[in-house]
């Protein structure tokens, strides 16, 4: 697995992690097992940030993962969201300790604001941020879905930490990010967590160049998420329960290309 650092933290996360947004929807014992497992599995193949969010399955999407990392906290790196209707500092609080709970943990590695609230000064939620790093419930702080104003207002409201990450969609078939929001980024030293990156399993294989799949011996997916993270300040959370994608997904950067073949993609 390739790693890459977080913001300027020193921390190392792997290239490619894993979502679970539609994890928690299950409509047997079996199916949740399946869940769990097929995490598990990816966590023994280097997918070891995993992205949940109270938002998902109303918070069954984090028991999951509270399961599948059970005796093996410590080789996790665990993402959740709070949800943008949650960003009072009372609220903030309140849906932090409801994660941890759900999670089995002590302590999110990076908490990301979901989406802005324009109705809620985002100094207040700054603010009940950093108080949960100071009391060790989280370690970093993160956002997602924002604009470069947006980050840059967090910013500028936290006195002691940085906002580390933006999580946002970027994909071959939605790529605008590359206008502004990934530039912000790179600039300023923020990880850019690609979310959708697979289109949500919508991929279209024959926009993409044959030759370039034959001579990497490479599937659509996994040339797909070798583009989407050929930017060093770039991770992507392709989500999947299927084993044999876990096996492409976890391995979609073990080469790279050459600029002029990253062009052929894009
Ligand atoms: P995605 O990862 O782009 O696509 C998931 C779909 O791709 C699934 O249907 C999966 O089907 C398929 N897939 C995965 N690996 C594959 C492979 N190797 N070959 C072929 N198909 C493959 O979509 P996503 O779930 O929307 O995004 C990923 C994660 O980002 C989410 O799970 C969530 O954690 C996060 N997210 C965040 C936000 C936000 O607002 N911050 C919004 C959306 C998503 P199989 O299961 O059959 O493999």
């Amino acid at each position: 697995m390739e790693y890459r650092e977080l913001g300027r933290t020193g921390e190392k996360v792997p290239t490619i992690g894993m979502g679970t947004w539609g994890m928690g929807s299950y409509s047997s014992s079996d199916e949740r097992a399946h869940q769990v497992q097929a995490l598990r599995r990816g966590i023994e193949l280097g997918m070891t940030l995993i992205d949940t969010a109270e938002m998902y399955a109303s918070g069954r999407s984090e028991e999951v993962v509270g399961e599948a990392v059970r005796g093996n906290r410590s080789g996790v790196f665990i993402a959740t969201k709070v949800s943008p209707e949650h960003l009072l500092r009372a609220d903030v609080m309140k849906a932090c300790e409801a994660s941890l709970r759900r999670l089995g943990t002590s302590c999110i590695d990076l908490y990301q604001v979901h989406w802005p609230n324009r109705a809620i000064p985002i100094k207040e939620t700054m603010a009940a941020m950093e108080d949960l790093v100071s009391q060790g419930k989280i370690r970093y702080i993160g956002v997602s879905n924002f604009s470069p104003a947006e980050t840059t207002e967090a910013r500028d409201a936290l006195t002691k930490n940085e906002i580390v990450s933006n999580q946002i969609v970027y994909s071959l078939a939605n790529h605008t990010i590359e206008a502004e929001v990934l530039p912000y980024c790179v600039r300023e030293k923020l990880t850019l967590i690609a979310y959708s990156p697979l289109n949500q399993g919508k991929i279209d294989t024959q926009a993409l160049p044959k030759a370039l799949l034959l001579k990497y011996g490479i599937t659509p997916a996994q040339m797909i998420l070798n583009w989407v993270t050929r930017n060093k300040q770039v991770v992507a959370i392709p989500k999947t329960t299927n084993l044999a994608h876990l096996e492409e997904n976890a391995s979609s950067v073990a080469v790279r290309f050459d600029e002029s073949e990253y062009q052929q993609i894009a």
